[in-house]
C-alpha cells in the first residue's frame, strides 16, 4: 500500500550533478583498459547499444551499474544515521552504506559499511528493498540491522545519531536512495 511521495526538488539536482560526473568519466572510457589506445563510440549490431570501443585492439568495455550495499540500523521506532564527512553530500545524512567488494556477499558488505562508518556491529535481518534508477549507475540493496553494540563513529562520519520518522532530518538527507530506504521502513511501521 505505497502511497506515492514525490521526491524533492533537491534530489532531482544532486542526481544530475552525479549523473555529469558519472557520465564524463565511469561510463565513458577514453581510454582502452587493456592496451592504453583511444577509444570510440561504436554500434554493436548485436547487442543494438553503443559501445566504447578501442580503436587499435577491439576491446569493447562494458559498464554496468555498482551495487551499493547498506543497512539501516533500527531498534524499534529508532533509526541510526550517520553524517557524512566526505564528498559527496559531505554534511548530509544516510545510513550507513558503501560500493559491495569482490569477495564479499551483499550481506556481508552491508555489515561492513555499517561497521565502517557507523562503527558498531550488527546482525543483518530481512532486506528492507532495492532501490535503482535510470540515470544512475548505483543499484542499491538495503538490509533492515540490528545493532549489538553501541556506534563509535568512524573516519567517513562527522557525527551520528538515532532519529525517530518525527525527528529524522528529512530536509537534510544525502541520497535520493536515503529517502527511498527511509519511508520504506517508516511503511513498516504504521
Ligand atoms: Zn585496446
Amino acid at each position: 500500500m505505497a502511497h506515492h511521495v514525490a521526491l524533492p526538488a533537491w534530489v532531482l539536482v544532486t542526481e544530475r550533478a552525479a549523473l555529469a560526473r558519472v557520465t564524463s568519466s565511469l561510463l565513458r572510457p577514453e581510454f582502452c583498459s587493456r592496451c592504453g589506445q583511444p577509444t570510440s563510440r561504436k554500434f554493436i549490431p548485436a547487442e543494438e547499444r553503443k559501445r566504447d570501443v578501442c580503436e587499435t585492439c577491439g576491446h569493447i568495455h562494458y559498464v554496468n551499474p555498482k551495487i551499493v550495499a547498506g543497512t539501516l540500523p533500527v531498534d524499534h521506532r529508532t533509526v541510526w544515521l550517520v553524517r557524512r564527512a566526505i564528498e559527496p553530500r559531505l554534511g548530509f545524512w544516510t545510513h550507513p552504506a558503501g560500493f559491495m567488494e569482490i569477495g564479499e556477499t551483499v550481506e556481508e558488505g552491508a555489515a561492513r559499511e555499517t561497521r565502517e562508518e557507523l562503527g558498531t556491529q550488527v546482525e543483518v535481518q530481512k532486506l528492507l528493498g532495492v532501490y535503482s534508477r535510470t540515470r544512475m549507475n548505483t543499484v542499491h540493496i538495503v538490509y533492515l540491522a540490528r545493532p549489538l553494540s553501541g556506534p563509535t563513529g568512524g573516519a567517513e562520519t562527522l557525527e551520528f545519531a538515532s532519529f525517530t520518522p518525527e525527528t529524522a532530518p528529512w530536509d537534510r538527507l544525502a541520497f535520493w536512495s536515503t529517502h527511498r530506504a527511509l519511508r520504506d521502513w517508516m511503511q513498516m511501521l504504521d
